[in-house]
């Protein structure tokens, strides 16, 4: 894969914009909060675009019509940033929390793959970036996801 100079904030409303529709039809709201700090990062546009589709298409999941999404991005250190996606959806419960990276656990049964967070797993690790989720059963969820700004190597 060839790293190119990614715009996060020109990227996350790419994402949003496959999920506007949606959003808008549920009545869910989605903020973002985009701080003066992000800067670009190298990465494959391809790839980053699926690991905030598939992060912000669960949280889609996750909510009641009526719910809220919200996304913050913005420096995490001087050399990575994170981008934050919380939602007030049905939360994950423990047992669960240590399974959803695993390839085919779901439980959306016919309607989930199980494929989305290992996908999305493997490409933020292959990018030198790691996941964090925390959760909380009926209150909601966040990932956060920390990508460095530059690929070593070339
Ligand atoms: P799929 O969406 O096809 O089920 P994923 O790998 O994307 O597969 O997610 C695995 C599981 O993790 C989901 O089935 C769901 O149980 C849980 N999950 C992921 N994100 C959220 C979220 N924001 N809120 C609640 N549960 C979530
Ligand atoms: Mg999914």
């Amino acid at each position: 894969v060839k790293y190119e100079q990614i715009h996060l904030e020109a990227l996350l409303r790419e994402v949003l914009g496959f999920l506007g529709r949606e959003a808008q039809y549920r009545n869910v709201t989605i903020d973002m909060d985009i701080h003066d700090d992000l800067t670009a990062i190298e990465a494959d546009k391809g790839q980053l675009q699926q690991v905030f589709l598939n992060i912000i298409n669960n949280a889609m999941a996750a909510v009641a019509d009526g719910g809220r999404i919200a996304i913050a991005a913005g420096l995490d250190d001087a050399r990575h940033v994170a981008v934050t996606v919380s939602d007030d959806g049905v939360g994950i419960p423990p047992e669960d929390l240590k399974r959803i990276f695993e390839p085919f656990f779901s439980t959306k049964g016919e309607r989930g793959t199980g494929l989305g967070l290992s996908i999305t797993y493997g490409i933020v690790r292959k990018l030198g970036g790691r996941i964090e989720v925390s959760s909380a059963p009926g209150e909601g969820t966040t990932f956060k996801i920390v990508l460095p700004l530059k690929q070593d190597g070339d």
